[in-house]
């Protein structure tokens, strides 16, 4: 691998434990840090930190020996620290905060299958985590240890996928699927792929970066039977990126799994450009592509590692064109109450005419690009599988493809009912555009 390996660490408590022992996947859950007494024993913790582990109704801690040794223990600031132990801060309320920000019950037609896009699904197969990030956008249900797969579950969401052909691509998530036992996450593999409308696999997935050990070859041979299968971990900052990472991002790449990043923006952890391009470039390094920055979501206990949304903008104005593209992510923003992914980065467009449009680059400097004259557009129906939107599917591309001239938000006719009589503001008969809303019947 080209260059400096990047750093390995061990914990001084953790020096004599042999090796067979800490490179094994069930060591490391086993003997995972949740108290303050075991914390302890690897950094000294802060009044405010020792009051959140003793706190009531916490959401869970759990650390595995290998990532808690990547934190600097003389640092209270140490943004790996920040992710994994608890603050007081987690107690403190803020506006707009939620218990499900996403509205991830509100679309899910069977127990934990969230159908919100046309043709993928988010499949949560499990509750449990290597360990706990303490800004989990899905605290209310991860972590809970009496909770874990349930074949009832399953079985109702291979179903639902197995009559909804429009699903394409299946999402597996949690809790972490790579926590599952083996034989489980096969049998789900398995299952999923004697589907036939389904095309692709994913797995969101942070063991590798809290417990690498568990990518063994065998994993790796397992999961090839399975392809085209995708996967994104869950970096979010340069000191989680370690040789055991490297190794394990190098056998699932080299077991043909196209590896992307979804980072999340984090006061006081990764909010700054300097940290953020050192991060994306350190994973193009090890063949992981970033894919997401996300906006922190408005979930209960992450309200201290909420930024406003300039920082990602800027951010994003300090990665694009100053770095190779492959380490460019998409920043978005996840609708509170459940719209869905919304991406956002700096304006590139100055201004624009019907033949030219006025762009700047990531330098400031401000070019034109003369439009073309003699434009067709490919013809839809040529394309085999070329679809219309499905009915009811409107938005912009049904403004834009479809036969809707406007959207009006809910109750727009209600306030604008100004209870007139029927008559013209000026009685002449000139012509008068006609609106075709979007499933809204044209009035008289
Ligand atoms: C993020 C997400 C997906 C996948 O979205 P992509 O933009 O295709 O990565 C699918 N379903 C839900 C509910 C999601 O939150």
């Amino acid at each position: 691998m080209a260059n400096t390996p990047f750093p390995s660490k061990r914990a001084p408590i953790y020096a004599d434990i042999p090796d067979d022992k800490w490179n094994n996947w069930r060591w490391q859950i086993s003997h995972r840090l949740n108290t303050v007494e075991e914390i302890e024993t690897v950094l000294k913790l802060t009044e405010d930190e020792r009051k959140a582990l003793s706190a009531p109704g916490l959401f869970r801690v759990e650390i595995t020996p290998y990532f808690i040794s990547l934190i600097d223990p003389n640092d209270p600031d140490d943004p790996i620290r920040k992710q994994v132990i608890p603050t007081d801060c987690e107690m403190v309320p803020f506006t707009m905060m939620m218990e499900d920000s996403l509205a991830e019950d509100r679309h899910s037609p069977v127990p934990g299958l969230v159908h919100r896009y046309p043709d993928r699904v988010l499949m949560l197969v499990t509750t449990q985590c290597a360990s706990y990030c303490r800004y989990c956008t899905r605290s209310r249900i991860v972590g809970d240890p009496s909770a874990t797969f349930s074949r009832q579950e399953f079985e109702m969401q291979i179903e639902y996928l197995k009559r909804t052909p429009q699903v394409r691509d299946v999402l597996l998530s949690g809790g972490d699927p790579l926590v599952l036992a083996p034989k489980i996450l096969e049998e789900i593999l398995s299952r999923l792929r004697e589907i036939p409308h389904i095309e692709i696999i994913r797995i969101g997935s942070r063991v590798p970066v809290f417990m690498p050990m568990r990518v063994t070859d065998e994993l790796c041979d397992m999961l090839q039977k399975y392809h085209p299968l995708w996967m994104n971990i869950h970096v979010n900052h340069s000191n989680e990126i370690t040789k055991e990472l490297a190794e394990a991002c190098d056998k699932l790449t080299r077991a043909g799994v196209p590896l992307g990043n979804q980072a999340v923006l984090l006061a006081g952890v990764n909010d700054n450009v300097h940290i953020q391009r050192q991060l994306v470039q350190d994973l193009v390094r090890i063949r992981v592509r970033p894919y997401y920055l996300y906006q922190c979501d408005l979930v209960e206990g992450a309200g201290h590692f909420r930024t406003p949304v300039a920082k990602g903008i800027e951010i994003m104005e300090g990665l694009r064109g100053h770095t190779s593209g492959y380490a460019v992510p998409t920043f978005v923003v996840d609708a509170p109450g459940g719209g869905g992914k919304i991406p956002l980065m700096p304006n590139y467009l100055l201004s624009m005419s019907d033949h030219k449009i006025v762009l700047r680059n990531f330098e400031g400097y401000v070019t034109t690009y003369e439009e073309p004259t003699d434009y067709t557009p490919a013809m839809a129906a040529k394309y085999k599988g070329a679809k219309r939107l499905e009915p009811g599917q409107t938005g912009v591309m049904g403004l834009l493809d479809g036969d809707a001239m406007f959207i009006k938000p809910e109750g727009f006719d209600e306030t604008h009912n100004r209870h007139g009589i029927q008559h013209r503001l000026k009685d002449e008969k000139k012509w008068q555009p006609l609106g075709i809303g979007s499933g809204d019947k044209q009035e008289p």
